[in-house]
């Protein structure tokens, strides 16, 4: 068997970060390094310049008197690099770790829409990873930088991704409800929170409405060619902790009926799960029958937080069909997304060792 990897994770300290810890602590293929931070946490242990926000104390435990490093290559440099940054902090060291060699796996919006950097979500556009070559030959990198994208991006277009294939999606809105734990912690306040709905959530449905067809693109030469799909996104927070729900109606072409429709979700299957990587899970898309799920509370933490859940697929009387999609956007949205990012660049043989 080979050893495990060293891994580092840029952010450590964070409500992503922490997510990256709890994963990376029991990973079979890679090894926690460095754990890094900005110049508040760096000197400081573990436990010190964290408060541990996650369910669970076992990983944490091990990391508790490890110190915290700064975000630089000279202190923190690994192989493979996990990033938790704020967006501002990743634009100016997410490229210093790709300069000195290591493949970073990005969670922040700082360079998902450059036309070089593949924005991943293994089962829906693997192929995109194509473009590290040209990232490294334009910039003279010896890594590279993969984004995963928005948390409400990355579940919405878990459940596109097969209908794009089998019929192709001409039109679609989304309505997201999106948990606090979005925003970070302490996030949103919580008299802003609790019994409430806040229509507003900053930047949010650029994002959905950019990366969404970036993701369903095709990569043409050095770039990739966006999917040719007219998007309308509406994104809310609502008082829920974990799990971005999201009220879906596409137009498809030929108008299939809804138990096509249900077919194509249900039998799914790509990269990740032919390769059996370690955090894939199974069935990516879990459709639902029962007429009120999926729910975040219910159904959230299904696979680690790594499956897609589909539910009530029925016809619109005004695009053709329309459905319910909930996913976790701590982990299918942000850290297990950028793990089983990792999982698969490596098993494509792309990570320099
Ligand atoms: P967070 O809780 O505010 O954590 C931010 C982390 O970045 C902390 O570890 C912080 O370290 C570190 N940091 C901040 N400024 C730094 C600097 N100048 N130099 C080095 N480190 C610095 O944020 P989060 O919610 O985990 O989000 C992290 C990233 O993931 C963001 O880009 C966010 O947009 C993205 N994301 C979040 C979600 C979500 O659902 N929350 C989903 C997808 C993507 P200190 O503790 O030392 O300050």
């Amino acid at each position: 068997m080979r050893a495990r990897i060293p891994v580092t994770v840029l952010g450590a300290t964070g409500v992503v970060g922490q997510r990256f810890v709890a994963r990376l602590a029991t990973h079979p293929w890679f090894e926690l390094a460095h754990l890094a931070a900005s110049e508040r946490s760096s000197g400081k242990s573990y436990s010190e310049a964290c408060a541990w926000r996650m369910g669970g104390t076992a990983p944490y435990a091990g990391c508790k008197s490890r110190a915290v490093v700064e975000c630089s290559p000279q202190a923190a440099f690994a192989p493979i690099v996990f990033s938790a940054l704020d967006a501002g902090a990743a634009r100016k060291i997410e490229p210093e770790f790709a300069r000195a060699g290591a493949l970073v796996f990005s969670n922040a919006s700082a360079f998902r829409m450059e036309a070089d950097v593949p924005l991943l979500v293994p089962e829906v556009n693997p192929e995109h990873l194509e473009l590290l070559a040209v990232q490294r030959a334009r910039r003279g990198w010896r890594g590279a930088i993969v984004c995963n994208p928005n948390c409400t991006t990355a579940i919405l277009v878990s459940a596109l991704a097969p209908l794009e294939r089998a019929f192709g999606i001409e039109a679609l809105l989304v309505a997201s409800m999106q948990a606090v734990s979005g925003a970070g912690y302490p996030g949103v306040a919580s008299l802003d929170a609790l019994g409430n709905v806040v229509p507003f959530i900053r930047g949010e449905e650029p994002k959905v409405e950019e990366e969404t067809v970036k993701l369903l693109g095709r990569v043409r030469g050095a770039a990739v060619e966006p999917a040719a799909i007219a998007v309308s996104a509406q994104c809310h927070r609502v008082a829920v902790v974990d799990g971005h729900s999201e009220a879906v109606s596409v137009r498809l072409r030929g108008a299939p009926s809804v138990a096509a429709v249900r077919e194509v979700l249900e039998q799914w299957r790509a990269e990740p799960q032919e390769r059996q990587l370690p955090s894939a899970p199974a069935t990516p898309l879990v459709l639902h029958d029962a007429e009120d799920r999926p729910q975040p509370r219910l159904d959230v933490e299904r696979d680690g937080g790594m499956s897609v859940h589909v539910g009530r697929v029925r016809a619109c009387p005004v695009l053709g069909c329309k459905f319910f999609v909930l996913g976790h956007n701590l982990e299918r949205g942000a850290a297990g997304a950028s793990v089983l990012n990792a999982e698969l660049a490596l098993a494509r043989g792309l990570v320099a060792l």
